[in-house]
């Protein structure tokens, strides 16, 4: 049976059985709590938790589910997929246990002519939680399902709840025994790979008040309306009814996983055992269809990839199929190859997949087209850290530090796996360690960022209390004063009565003018007063959709709970930031405009007088591209276009072309902001000046690169680009004044001057060297003689002050030690070293040459070198007959000297003290 009919037939069944059919919801969660839909009930919560009367009191669905924490199993089980499709049939304070579990037995063994699923009976396995009795009872009598074949569970495995106080209850877990050869006798509780878990029922019986863990909790009593919620895996069902070996192999997947192979040049083999030799590329293949599958859903439903949330997720997808894929030896784009296999496969059900595919394709080929530029550019840094931890490993440190590991992560996007492959390829270590310590530094920081900027806590449940008696209405598209009440305080997650003088909490109005923030505009500031008390609110935000909450200082007075206030806004700034927020909307549209449609924004971000706003292109913008874009927004501001706001569907917005943030979620309803008609026409609810030229003037900062495959421009208008403008003038002033040249020469001048600059140096560095030479016929007459049992050793040891570089001093070391050699009264053959310190930019340097017969007399120029970088504080290395090295303290030359001296009278064998006589 096809995926398509095990679909079809659930809903028919239900349906049958008075449930209202509700089409799957989006994959991106209508809950802010969750990044995905992860299960069938998620858009029913509002209904389960009371929070909305249920329109119907039976529904039936097949919902679209990513679920992310399965991400490490997928393909090494048989039965997690990240992308899967949940079978759900949900009661709301209508049916409960009697009609759920008969109802289940039913559709699984009535025979597919009978329009059921005819499994074999035989091999279904139920558990029920150990003190549902009831559950039980029903299973045995109603159904006359064998008792031998039900296992009692503890709370662990069969009661489900929130993790916050409110519905909870046992479930019963219905399973399909795979046969002997998948692994022990025992039913679930012994192995859940042969007893594979197809369907679970939920029964929220219990209001549940303490909750403390999965297993630990409170109930405070029984609910009135007791709800059921249901789900079947419709990838696990499949692999039954097509009688293949895993969830990658049922049909909506398999071509994928065969193209992959055939690209790959692998011959898929099905194995499921670690041991066999095809197991790696086995697991590899059913990852990469698994994950082809997901990125292909993520991105119908708007989600496009990036560094956070759910962006981050669909990048790690197509990274580690992308990934996979490389590991088998193709290193040619795959997605062109291995996507339209997945759209074909899924388009029967979902339509839009293949209606949308064109948009589709190009976010995914542009993200792997990224992220194979990231493994190119990263690679000249991963060899670099390589040749690093090559190289120290001679003074014992061991491999690529975690701080290498981490700015290839974090600077060039490179996963820690691909890190460690590529070591392990090239025969060095990794500080694993380190690089998760560094890690975890910047998640904590991340997260207290995040924290401190939402809301001090993550528990929404004293917003969500708040909110029961409606949503904000927000005045400020046209009041910038309103006057309301205020609704509740919450000082640190709780509901207080009163605020004091100096106190900082939080309040929430029932209608307010202010602006909490959201898509990208900043927030607005102001105060708010009543009877006898002042706040200053310093920042807004909606912690839950609809609520805006307050951030507010009190300033004077107290301020009850419940009384009338007045909310006026600053009004400058909100001015200011409406003037950003409409030239964010010019910018974008001028981007379209200039480079074309697929530089989507992927975030922006506007306050007074400031915006900046991201989108996805792969390479650095020119100068010309980005003079057009200033220039663009600019003609749009002197048009003095009308801005105009309309609300309409969803819908008819998506048909008027409206440019919208893919990932972003939207109501039925749409604000829709148009400058100029069809010019610029965006999904948006922020505030906007009437007309463009309120705008004044747009000036770009500039552009610049934010992680791979986003560009971001940054720009200022109003009186602020005005005053960047004239801070350039002023420049340009004071340049002119100091070159002494008109204003369209400075450029040539500075160019000229730079040039000029250059050859100097060159000229200088010629001299300095022709110094040193003629020093050195001097400097030759210094060299002593150190005599030791062994021979006797033209010692040069001496320290020549600043020089350019290290090539200096080792040219000066290369004639030195020949003219030593060339002195009369120097027979050849004397042994000669030749010993030059000096200090480029303030640190110390020491170069270090020997003749062949110093060598023979077994004075090594490296090991010379090392004696004295010892003392210098640093490190150096080179060849037997001339070695260099460096150190931190300069003020140790001469004792770095003194060193090299008693260890080539050492290396004679001279005595102690003759050296230098
Ligand atoms: P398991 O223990 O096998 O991971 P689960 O307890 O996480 O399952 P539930 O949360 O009860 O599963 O979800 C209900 C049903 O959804 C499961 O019975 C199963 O059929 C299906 N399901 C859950 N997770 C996945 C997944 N990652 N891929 C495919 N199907 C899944
Ligand atoms: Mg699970």
């Amino acid at each position: 049976m096809k995926s398509q009919d095990i679909a079809s037939r659930w809903l028919e069944f239900f349906a049958q059985k008075d449930h209202t059919v509700v089409p799957s919801a989006s994959l991106v969660s209508p809950d802010p709590s969750l990044l995905f839909t992860i299960a069938g009930m998620v858009p029913f919560i509002p209904y389960f938790l009371g929070e909305e009367a249920p329109p119907y009191q039976r529904a039936v669905s097949v919902q679209k589910c990513i679920r992310t924490a399965d991400i490490e199993e997928v393909g090494k089980t048989v039965r997690h997929g990240t992308f899967f499709q949940m079978c759900g049939n949900f009661s709301f304070g209508d049916y409960f246990k009697e009609r759920a579990i008969p109802m289940a037995w039913e559709l699984l063994t009535s025979t597919q002519e009978q329009g059921g699923y005819g499994l074999d009976p035989e091999r279904i396995w139920v558990t029920v939680y150990e003190e549902d009795d009831e559950a039980e009872r029903i299973w045995r009598e109603d159904v006359g399902f064998p008792a031998e074949r039900i296992q009692r569970l503890g709370k662990e495995d069969n009661y489900w709840h929130t993790g916050q106080p409110g519905p909870g209850g046992p479930d019963s877990e219905i399973f399909y025994d795979r046969g002997p050869e998948y692994g022990r006798e025992g039913g679930p509780s012994a192995d859940e790979n042969r007893y594979m878990e197809i369907w679970n029922l939920v029964f929220m019986q219990y209001q549940l008040s303490e909750v403390n863990s999965q297993t630990d909790f409170t109930v405070a009593g029984e609910l009135a309306h007791k709800n059921i919620d249901t789900g079947l895996g419709l990838e696990r069902l499949a692999m039954i009814l097509q009688g293949v070996e895993n969830m990658y192999e049922t049909d909506q997947v398999r071509p994928v996983l065969d193209r992959a192979a055939q690209l790959a040049g692998r011959q898929y083999s099905s194995t499921e055992d670690p041991a066999d030799p095809k197991y790696a590329d086995d697991v590899r293949l059913r990852m990469v269809a698994d994950h082809v599958r997901s990125a292909l859903m993520l991105i119908t439903d708007g989600v496009v990839p990036g560094n956070e949330g759910g962006g981050y997720v669909l990048r790690r997808l197509i990274r580690r199929a992308v990934r996979a894929m490389r590991l088998m030896g193709v290193t040619e784009p795959v997605l062109p190859e291995l996507l339209p296999a997945s759209r074909d496969a899924m388009k029967g059900t979902y339509p839009q997949v293949g209606q949308d595919f064109e948009r589709i394709a190009r976010v995914a080929y542009n993200e792997e087209k990224a992220f194979l530029r990231t493994i190119a550019a990263g690679t000249a840094r991963m060899d670099a850290a390589v040749k690093a931890a090559k190289s120290a490993a001679q003074t014992g440190a061991t491999g690529i530090s975690g701080a290498d590991a981490f700015e290839l992560h974090d600077t060039y996007g490179f996963p820690i796996d691909l890190t460690l492959e590529m070591a392990q390829e090239a025969g060095v270590d990794v500080d694993e360690a380190g690089f998760r310590a560094l890690m975890t530094e910047q998640r904590t920081r991340a997260r207290q960022d995040a924290k401190s900027k939402k809301s001090g806590h993550v528990d929404s449940s004293a917003y969500r209390a708040l909110q029961g008696s409606g949503d904000t209405v927000f005045t400020g598209y046209t009041e910038h004063t309103t006057a309301s009440r205020i609704r509740g305080l919450l000082s640190e997650g709780q509901q207080v009565g009163l605020a004091t003088a100096g106190q900082e909490v939080e309040l929430v109005l029932d209608a307010t003018p202010f602006y909490a923030e959201a898509g990208g505009q900043a927030a607005d500031t102001g105060y708010i007063t009543g009877d006898g008390f002042v706040v200053e609110v310093l920042d807004v935000q909606a912690p839950v959709k609809g609520l805006s909450v307050h951030r507010v200082r009190v300033t004077e007075g107290e301020v009850p709970a419940g009384v009338e206030a007045v909310g006026t806004i600053d009004l400058q700034r909100r001015l200011d930031a409406q003037k950003a927020h409409t030239g964010t909307h010019l910018v974008h549209a001028a981007l379209h405009q200039i480079l074309g449609p697929e530089a989507t924004q992927s975030g922006s971000f506007n306050k007074e007088g400031y915006l900046r706003f991201d989108f996805r292109w792969g390479e650095a913008m020119s100068e010309m591209a980005r003079s057009e874009v200033e220039d663009v927004s600019n003609l749009a501001i002197r048009d003095n276009h009308p801005v105009l706001t309309r609300e309409m569907s969803l819908d008819e917005a998506r048909g008027l072309g409206a440019m919208s943030l893919f990932g972003e979620k939207y109501g039925d309803r749409v604000r829709v902001v148009e400058v100029n008609g069809a010019w610029s026409r965006e999904l948006c609810g922020g505030t906007h000046v009437g007309a463009t030229a309120e705008i004044g003037s747009l000036a770009l900062l500039g552009e610049q690169s934010v992680g791979s495959g986003n560009r971001r421009v940054e720009a200022l208008v109003g009186l602020d680009a005005f005053r960047h403008l004239a801070t350039e003038r002023t420049l340009v002033n004071e340049l002119t004044g100091l070159l002494k040249v008109p204003a369209d020469q400075v450029r040539d001048r500075v160019a000229g001057t730079l040039a000029r600059l250059k050859e100097v140096e060159k000229e200088l560095a010629a001299l300095r060297a022709a110094q040193l030479q003629a020093e050195a016929g001097r400097l030759v007459q210094a060299a002593v003689e150190v005599s030791g049992a062994q021979a006797v050793v033209r010692l040069l040891a001496h320290d020549a002050g600043p020089v350019g570089s290290g090539d200096e001093l080792r040219s000066l070391v290369l004639d030195l030690r020949s003219r030593l050699e060339n002195t009369a009264g120097n027979a050849a053959g004397t042994p000669a070293v030749v010993a030059m310190a000096g200090t480029a930019k303030g640190r110390p340097l020491v170069v270090i040459g020997t003749n062949q017969a110093a060598r023979e007399a077994g004075l090594k120029a490296g090991a010379l070198v090392k004696t004295a970088c010892g003392v210098l504080g640093g490190g150096g290395g080179g060849k037997d007959d001339l070695a260099q090295g460096g150190g931190q303290d300069a003020s140790r030359i001469g004792a770095a000297l003194a060193a090299v001296r008693d260890a080539v009278g050492a290396g004679v064998g001279a005595a102690a003290g003759a050296a230098g006589a």
